[in-house]
């Protein structure tokens, strides 16, 4: 009879959304059953709004239902506590938000019944944890499930080759975002045009765990794209022009996942190429309110391209947040009308006068 493999559980939220590639093929090829908790719906975030602490973002709350939805199922946790992981040169003193580094012993210290969860402590922003220190966390979470070195070494390179994969297929580069800007290409869902309409442009910034958790975004791109919003997400920007703007600062945003939101709106702003920006803000969140804050006061110097930024908890509504979305998108379509309607007329004088 097959040996039955170990379960590793990991929840569907915050990083997983960011590193889900890596964090599965390698426990996948070093033998393990990886069981991720199902998507964020109703009753998983009441479970998690009745356990979570009450001072908590509400990603984080959310955590602790996905980790309730995996526990009786699997022999082990894995809730890395990720603090950094830029290699690249000025980036290593980056770092993302505390909370992903107190979270396990949190989960832990609440909740002593849980499985063992394998919590491996990484951060660039420390002098010793850089690519040795990687390797060595990976060969000794790889030791519980398998004795084999090579087996191991395998799992690593395909886990490395799978997530920069991914990297690869969610990020644009400057080409492929210019023909967007000139909708030649979608990058997400189509629009939902009626005939002869212009799609609305929007840039749509936020957490990847934000983003990408329908249930959270409260469904928002779904909205958007069946009225007609083609929009692009600031996971999907280029890398090199997040870094160029982040260079215009008079100070670096050390907060990692922050630059990407901050250099979107710094983008669009300079660029004029989208009819609106739409921030969506975790409620209590810490480096949400730096960004949140830095974002509408570029916004005020320059208001041509609108900000609107939506906080989200535990309490917003899907009927207020239709509502709030249809006028969003009918202010959008007037603005892109009287827009269109001055070009037209300065078009014609410049004709008259020929
Ligand atoms: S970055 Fe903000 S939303 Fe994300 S876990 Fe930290 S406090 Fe919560």
């Amino acid at each position: 009879m097959a040996s039955q493999k170990i379960r590793v559980g990991i929840p569907r939220a915050l990083l997983y959304y960011k590193f889900f590639p890596m964090w599965t093929t390698f426990f996948e090829e070093i033998g393990a059953k990886v069981i991720v908790s199902p998507k964020t719906n109703k009753i998983l975030k009441d479970v998690a709004v009745s356990i979570a602490p009450d001072e908590d973002c509400y990603s984080t709350k959310l955590y602790f239902g996905h980790v309730m939805a995996l526990k009786d199922k699997v022999d082990y946790l894995f809730i890395p506590r990720f603090s950094s992981g830029g290699f690249g040169k000025g980036h290593e003193k980056n770092v993302s938000c505390p909370k992903f580094i107190g979270l396990a012993e949190v989960l832990r210290s609440v909740f002593p019944d849980l499985p063992e969860i394998i919590m491996p402590y990484f951060s660039t922003a420390k002098n010793n944890h850089g690519k040795m220190k990687f390797l060595k966390y990976c060969f000794s979470i790889g030791s519980k499930f398998t004795k084999n070195p090579f087996k191991i070494r395998t799992a690593i390179k395909k886990a490395l080759r799978n997530q920069k994969e991914h990297y690869q297929h969610i990020q644009i580069n400057v080409d492929e975002l210019k023909k967007w800007e000139r909708s030649e290409i979608v990058l997400n869902e189509t629009p939902n045009l009626e005939e002869g309409d212009a799609p609305l442009k929007v840039a749509i910034i936020g957490h990847s765990y934000v983003l990408n958790d329908p249930y959270q975004s409260i469904g928002i791109m779904n909205k958007l794209t069946i009225h007609g919003v083609d929009y692009i997400t600031s996971e999907q920007m280029p890398r090199q022009l997040i870094e160029r703007q982040m260079d215009y600062l008079e100070s670096n945003m050390y907060f990692e996942y922050e630059r990407e939101i901050i250099g979107t709106v710094m983008h669009f702003l300079e660029s004029k190429t989208i009819d609106r920006i739409l921030h969506l803000i975790i409620f209590s969140c810490g480096p949400d309110s730096i960004g949140g804050e830095l974002a509408s006061r570029f916004s005020r110097r320059k208001p041509e391209i609108p900000l609107l930024q939506l906080v989200i908890d535990e309490h917003t509504g899907t009927a207020g947040t239709n509502t709030r979305i249809e006028a969003f998108i009918d202010m959008l379509r007037r603005r892109k009308n009287i827009k269109e309607k001055e070009e037209k007329i300065k078009i014609r004088r410049k004709i008259e006068c020929l």
